[in-house]
């Protein structure tokens, strides 16, 4: 639904994809569904991010989260957090996070997609062998908040619509993101589903 709904707007507005030197239109056609691909991977990967920082006490800390893409040659989302000091165990689960929700939502998680997390693990000194466990304990996490998940998720994927449904021009000249949400509105969606599951 998603990934039809994004793969749809990309091709009317023949926006910039994956790759640069096609020689076919099958190769055109593939860089389209591969950009959709990743962009609808990229909502539920850094809603993980988000929801894992949020459930860890970093919340004060997000600034935005964002599915951008499209630019140039690149593809890919974000979150920006401010700094806020917090134990290796916690920023090892951050940098897990991603891969954690895609394999929770698909099944697996994208190598490409995970491929900045991977540094970003490694310049942590994190054990590779312990990526099992990791998974699972922010699988965990990301469960355990999985409304306010599901609800981040669908706000992100509306942005990213609207983006790529209105903002057409600013996208092509690169200079907005696409799916832009903020932290308060993430701290909003997050606190919202304590209330809940305290009330009930
Ligand atoms: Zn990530």
């Amino acid at each position: 639904m998603r990934f039809a709904a994004i793969h749809n707007l990309l091709r009317k507005h023949r926006l910039q994809v994956v790759g640069t030197v096609f020689n076919s239109q099958t190769e055109v056609d593939r860089a389209y569904e591969q950009t959709a691909e990743i962009m609808t991977r990229t909502i539920a990967h850094e809603g993980g991010h988000a929801i894992v920082g949020l459930a860890l006490g970093a919340g004060d800390v997000l600034e935005w989260i964002a599915i951008y893409n499209v630019s140039g040659e690149t593809v890919g989302g974000g979150c920006r957090w401010g700094h806020k000091a917090c134990p290796i165990e916690e920023q090892w689960m951050s940098h897990t996070a991603g891969m954690a929700a895609e394999k929770l939502q698909y099944g697996t998680y994208d190598e490409q997609l995970a491929r900045w997390d991977k540094v970003d693990l490694k310049n942590a000194k994190f054990n590779p062998a312990d990526l099992p466990k990791y998974l699972e304990k922010c699988g965990a996490v990301i469960q355990s908040h999985s409304s306010a998940w599901h609800t981040l998720q669908d706000l992100l994927y509306e942005r990213t619509i609207r983006d790529l449904t209105y903002r057409i021009d600013a996208i092509r000249q690169g200079d907005t993101d696409v799916g832009h949400v903020t932290g308060q509105e993430a701290r909003g969606i997050f606190a919202a589903e304590q209330v809940k599951a305290a009330s009930k």
